[in-house]
């Protein structure tokens, strides 16, 4: 496929394949789990990668959607895992050893989060820093000799913190450590970390990539030597593999990526804007905003197009808080994000997670993922329901 195609282009095509038997346009999924092997002298590589043995080792659903995730991301491979956390958890079991340092957004997804704060360091005897990584200052400080890996989440879940990822690259470089980047809130679309120097980038393609809310997985990409030791170890030996069926239902989602971000983003920055007019709001955190902390790198990373992640709170107690939830017709009170739908989120003040926050957040807020509809419907729907709990 030629190279200079557009992404709404790219996004179609990239890894479709016309089947020569049938004539079949949209790629079959693959249900089998195991593939005839040559009884012609090839010496089989019973843990390889690179043919078709075993479902664990290598299938078709999964290269078709790698070939486009790499597309669309400009990256050389990519490696897709049974979700998010597998994907993740690919990166720091391949890159990290018993001994080694590791310096990560203290801001990030729990599963992240815990992994870090109990299980590496106690199970395996990883020191890790976590910090906020918006402050680049920080980052350079907690550099040690045994850093190894620097792992980022840009934008933080669920602050939607910016971190600078050039300047962040750059430090990891100088001392011989790999930088991830965990871009689940900005999908490949809005934020691209390899071309800012990141080594490894990361989603769950359960949220923006895949987009319907009907299958999780989780990918990672980069450079072919980086992600064939992920798919050696993480892949064939711990076995998160991504299903043919979540596979090509993902494949199928990632195809409208590009127009989803674009109504996303558009409708994210107009309901971002009426929160901060509205007089029942207590905060408003979108990096397209302007009063966003670190609105002038979301300029500079995310091309314009700023997502669908808002964090805001609203005045009110406890009670109006659960009354405005229990109001809202539209959007629904749900975890994940990404989803067509808008799908909405409190954490509480008594949440165990929130001394990592911000100041401003450690009173609760609301996470909101919006969804595909009519920002005026949206508008109105949270309008109405400040309305019933008595705020507005
Ligand atoms: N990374 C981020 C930023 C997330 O928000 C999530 C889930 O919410 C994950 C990773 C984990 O993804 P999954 O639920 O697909 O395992």
């Amino acid at each position: 496929m030629g190279k200079n195609l557009h992404t709404t282009t790219t996004a179609v095509h990239a890894g479709s394949r016309k089947d020569d038997v049938f004539g079949a346009i949209n790629e079959p999924i693959y249900l089998t789990s195991n593939y005839r092997i040559p009884t012609d002298g090839t010496p089989v590589d019973w843990s390889g990668i690179h043919s078709n043995i075993y479902q664990r080792n290598r299938n078709p659903n999964q290269m078709v959607l790698q070939e486009k995730l790499c597309a669309l991301a400009g990256a050389d491979d990519a490696a897709v895992f049974a979700s998010g956390v597998a994907a993740l958890a690919s990166v720091f079991t391949t890159f990290l050893n018993t001994g080694d340092h590791a310096i990560v957004s203290e801001v990030c997804y729990s599963a992240t989060n815990l992994l870090f704060r109990e299980y590496l360091p106690k199970k395996y005897n990883i020191e890790v820093t976590l910090l906020d990584t918006t402050d680049t200052e920080a980052v350079r400080k907690a550099m040690r000799p045994n850093t190894k890996l620097l792992h980022i989440e840009t934008p933080g879940n669920p602050t939607t913190g910016i971190s600078d990822i050039d300047a962040i690259a750059e430090i990891a470089h100088q001392n011989g450590a790999l930088l991830s980047v965990d871009a689940t809130f900005a999908s490949p679309i809005t934020i691209r970390p390899l071309t800012h120097g990141a080594d490894l980038e990361i989603h769950s393609m359960t949220k923006y990539i895949n987009g319907h809310g009907d299958a999780l997985g989780g990918c990672v990409m980069g450079k072919t030597e980086f992600i064939d030791q992920i798919k050696e170890l993480a892949m064939v030996n711990y076995g998160g593999i991504l299903s043919p069926f979540a596979a090509w239902l993902i494949t199928r989602g990632l195809i409208t990526l590009p127009l989803r971000m674009a109504q996303h983003s558009k409708v994210a920055l107009a309901v971002a804007e009426y929160l901060e007019k509205c007089p029942a709001v207590r905060f408003v955190w979108y990096p397209g905003l302007k009063s966003h902390p670190q609105h002038d790198r979301a300029v500079q990373y995310m091309h314009g197009m700023y997502s669908g992640m808002i964090s805001f709170d609203i005045k009110g107690d406890e009670k109006q808080h659960e009354k405005f939830l229990d109001s809202l017709h539209l959007i629904t009170h749900a975890v994940s994000l990404g989803d067509v739908e808008s799908l909405i989120v409190y954490y509480d003040k008594n949440s165990d997670k929130l001394p990592h926050y911000p100041a401003i957040y450690r009173e609760g807020f609301f996470r909101f993922s919006i969804g595909l509809e009519d920002e005026n419907d949206i508008i109105a729907d949270l309008e109405q329901a400040m309305k019933t709990c008595g705020v507005l």
